[in-house]
C-alpha cells in the first residue's frame, strides 16, 4: 500500500515537470519568435560614411608604413584594462601604443582568456611587467547578472541608463541603484538555461582589482616573479590610484627552481 502511494507520487511529480518543461518552451519560442515588429536601420559598408572614410585612411597610412623588424616591447610591459574608450594607456603611462602589450576587454577583468593572453606575453613575448587597470564610472559597476540578464530576456537591443550610479571612487553605492530601461520590448533572449557571468564589479573597485590580481599570481604558467602592479583609473580627474592590497599581494617572488 504505503509502496503503491509512493509510485503515485513520484507519478505526479514527474507528470508536473514535463509539463513544466513544455510551458518554459512554449514561453521560449514565444519570447524568440513572432513578437519581433520592429523594422530596425541598417548600415553596412556599401552605406557606411566611416567605411568609407577608414578605408580611406588605411591607405594613406599603407603609403607611409614601416614595418618593424620585430615587435619591441619597452620596458616589457603588458597591461590588462577596461575597453572604455576614456581609458589612454599610453598617455596614462608615457609609452607609445606600438611598445607595450594591451589586453583589453570589459571591466579589466582577469579571465581565462586574459590568463592565456598574459601566459603568451610572458613566454613567447618575453613581457617581464604586468599593470593591472580597472576605472571609476566602470559600467561593470552599473549592472549585476541579473540586471542584465533581464534585459537581456526582454530585448536583445540596445538599453539605456536612466539612471546612474557609482561614479565615483568612494563611497561605492549599490550597483541596483542603477536603472537600465530597453529602448525596446521584443526580440528577446531567452537565457535561462545558459546564465553569462558579466563579472559585474560588485563588491567595489579595490575589492574587484584585488580578486583579479590573485588570479594572476596564483595561475600556474605566469611565473611568480613577474610583479602585477594594481591601479584604480579615476575618470573624472585622471588619477591613477595605487590599490596597496592588491599591489601587496601583486609583488614579484623570486623563484627557485631545485
Ligand atoms: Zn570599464
Amino acid at each position: 500500500m504505503k509502496k503503491n502511494i509512493l509510485v503515485i507520487i513520484a507519478i505526479i511529480i514527474i507528470i508536473i515537470g514535463v509539463l513544466e518543461k513544455m510551458q518554459r518552451k512554449n514561453n521560449i519560442k514565444k519570447k524568440s519568435s513572432g513578437m519581433c515588429t520592429i523594422q530596425h536601420s541598417v548600415v553596412n559598408s556599401d552605406t557606411s560614411d566611416f567605411f568609407a572614410t577608414a578605408i580611406e585612411t588605411s591607405k594613406k597610412y599603407q603609403s607611409a608604413y614601416k614595418s618593424p623588424e620585430r615587435i619591441v616591447l619597452e620596458n616589457r610591459v603588458a597591461v590588462v584594462t577596461c575597453m572604455d574608450s576614456r581609458i589612454n594607456i599610453p598617455n596614462i603611462l608615457g609609452l607609445p601604443l606600438e611598445k607595450m602589450l594591451i589586453i583589453r576587454n570589459a571591466g579589466g577583468r582577469v579571465t581565462d582568456d586574459v590568463l592565456r593572453s598574459l601566459t603568451i606575453s610572458h613566454k613567447l613575448l618575453g613581457v617581464e611587467q604586468i599593470f593591472l587597470i580597472q576605472h571609476t564610472d566602470c559600467g561593470l559597476q552599473k549592472i549585476t547578472n541579473d540586471v542584465m540578464n533581464n534585459l537581456l530576456e526582454e530585448s536583445i537591443f540596445k538599453a539605456e541608463l536612466i539612471q546612474n550610479c557609482n561614479i565615483t571612487l568612494e563611497p561605492l553605492q549599490n550597483n541596483r541603484m542603477c536603472q537600465w530601461r530597453n529602448n525596446s520590448q521584443c526580440c528577446g533572449y531567452h537565457q535561462e538555461r545558459k546564465k553569462i557571468n558579466w563579472l559585474p564589479i560588485e563588491e567595489g573597485l579595490f575589492e574587484s582589482v584585488f580578486t583579479d590580481v590573485q588570479k594572476i599570481r596564483n595561475h600556474p604558467l605566469i611565473p611568480s616573479n613577474v610583479p602585477v602592479y594594481c591601479f584604480i583609473f579615476e575618470v573624472t580627474t585622471g588619477e591613477l590610484i595605487q590599490v596597496p592590497k592588491a599591489m601587496e599581494a601583486g609583488r614579484a617572488k623570486s623563484i627557485i627552481c631545485t
